[in-house]
């Protein structure tokens, strides 16, 4: 069998749908509009086998039925979320077996209460391992708490920092720069960080995606990731000096991001 490639296909103002394709059948991530899916498979010449769904936002679902009707490819969802049935729903530990690989679901609540990831940790037809997570963890950043809450989501975050360093995080949005930008407001004396966000900035002059990113690189750059070091710490207790707790660190931290321009 052939090794598989991954292609990132922007949508709408700044969201990427995902496509994994093997040169003859390919899987889709998050489909929130069919167009640039269906003009992709077209241009590849690829059958579309299967559709993975981390949760129910319509700039993730939004192409899902377009493409179920025209192609019967089968969609894989979470389990406790209204998304465009059909759908095979998955959960924790769940196996989704895909172009002859797997992939590892993991349930990363926060952004939305049921929201999932798939995880592949590597293997011949890919070597390096790779995770779609939507949007939990963004480069740089993490999700909005629409639904969980932040306990949640500091755990989902914890666990997704937990897989291999050299793990590509294709999450859903292209929202590095203005990420980087609250990032270096928090961690501004964090080196790794000040160069990182000179890398992406030349990247998106080149217009270039700054995703996938890896989580080798997010847990020495990403504030979410960090809200327990003593950078970020201390920048956190200049906001809200009443946190103290990880979990509340963390809740200021995000809090402070929802209002920072
Ligand atoms: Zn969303
Ligand atoms: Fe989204």
């Amino acid at each position: 069998m052939n090794t598989l490639s991954l292609i990132t296909i922007p949508a709408f103002d700044d969201n990427y749908l995902w496509l994994l394709h093997n040169g003859a059948n390919a899987i889709v991530v998050d489909p929130g509009d069919a167009v640039p899916i269906q003009a992709k498979l077209k241009e590849l010449n690829l059958k579309l086998e299967a559709i993975l769904v981390t949760h129910h936002h319509a700039d993730h679902v939004g192409g899902v039925d377009t493409l179920r009707n025209a192609t019967g490819a089968h969609v894989y969802g979470p389990a406790f979320e209204v998304i465009p049935e059909p759908v095979q729903r998955v959960g924790s530990a769940d196996t989704v077996s895909v172009l002859g690989i797997d992939f590892t679901v993991m349930e990363v609540p926060g952004h939305t209460s049921g929201h999932i990831a798939y995880f592949h940790k590597g293997s011949n037809l890919h070597p390096t391992p790779l995770l779609f997570c939507g949007d939990t963890l963004f480069s740089g950043g993490c999700g909005r708490l629409f639904e969980g809450t932040p306990a949640q989501m500091l755990k989902s975050l914890s666990a997704l920092a937990a897989l291999p360093e050299d793990t590509l995080v294709c999450c859903a949005h292209e929202y590095t720069l203005s990420n980087l930008k609250f990032a270096l407001a928090v961690d501004g004396a964090n080196a790794d960080l000040i160069a990182y966000e000179a890398h992406c900035q030349a990247q998106r002059k080149s217009g270039i995606p700054t995703i996938p990113s890896r989580i080798g690189i997010e847990k020495k750059i990403n504030p979410f990731l960090r809200s327990h070091t003593a950078g970020v710490m201390a920048s956190v207790e200049q906001y809200n000096a009443t946190a103290k707790a990880a979990t509340d660190v963390f809740a200021a931290l995000r809090e402070w991001k929802n209002n920072f321009r």
